[in-house]
């Protein structure tokens, strides 16, 4: 198994990646403590590579970092980079969201979530970069108790449920974070294995 360290202090994310990584045969180990990056990136990549950057200074090594957001069209492309700092806590995040988008049609309501991914080396330079992304629409209300962040709030296109009422293992099949991870992955194999 290769082992990479994550540039994360979130347990869902690390169980998240872990489940779609370890069928290939790479693990990811959660950033040691004193992890603290200042994320002031413009962009879902700059803030990557700067979470990246740090971890792999603290821990001398390989490190891989996301960072994920939720696009919606109807409110210009927020909350987007600040997804995580939308609101205080989880709950606040949808109800805010919900309120925004509150005038807005269901067929108004598009959006998407998009993951970027970034690995960089003992030095910090950036080897490697993808991304992926997830489309569909915001639900007039949460539906389902899995997965996390958003979930119970995004409809994904061409299914008639949210990622909150899918098995991890269904997310892990059409995720943004799936679709940026498995060719990260595929590189990591071939390139460090
Ligand atoms: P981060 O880049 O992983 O910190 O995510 C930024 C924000 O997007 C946080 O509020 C997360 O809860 C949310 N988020 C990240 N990934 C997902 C996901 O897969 N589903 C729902 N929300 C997510």
């Amino acid at each position: 198994m290769i082992e990479i360290v994550l540039a994360s202090t979130n347990p869902h994310k690390v169980e998240e990646i872990n489940a779609i990584a370890n069928k290939f045969g790479v693990n990811f180990v959660q950033v040691k403590e004193g992890f603290n990056p200042f994320e002031n990136g413009t962009t879902f990549e700059e803030n990557s590579i700067i979470k990246a950057k740090e971890a792999s200074k603290l821990m001398q090594t390989y490190a891989l970092a996301d960072d994920t957001g939720l696009c919606v069209d109807a409110l210009d492309g927020r909350p987007g980079i600040y997804s995580a700092r939308y609101a205080k806590t989880q709950e606040e995040k949808i109800q805010k969201l919900l309120n925004e988008l509150n005038d807005i049609p269901t067929s108004k309501r598009t959006a998407r979530f998009v993951c970027t991914i970034v690995l960089t080396d003992k030095d910090g330079n950036v080897v490697h970069k993808t991304i992926g992304i997830c489309e569909g629409s915001i639900a007039p209300s949460p539906y389902g108790n899995g997965g996390f962040g958003y979930d119970p709030l995004f409809l994904v296109d061409g299914l008639n449920k949210t990622m909150a009422e899918m098995s991890a293992e269904e997310k892990n099949t059409l995720s943004h974070r799936a679709k940026a991870l498995i060719p990260m992955i595929e590189w990591i194999k071939s390139n460090l294995g």
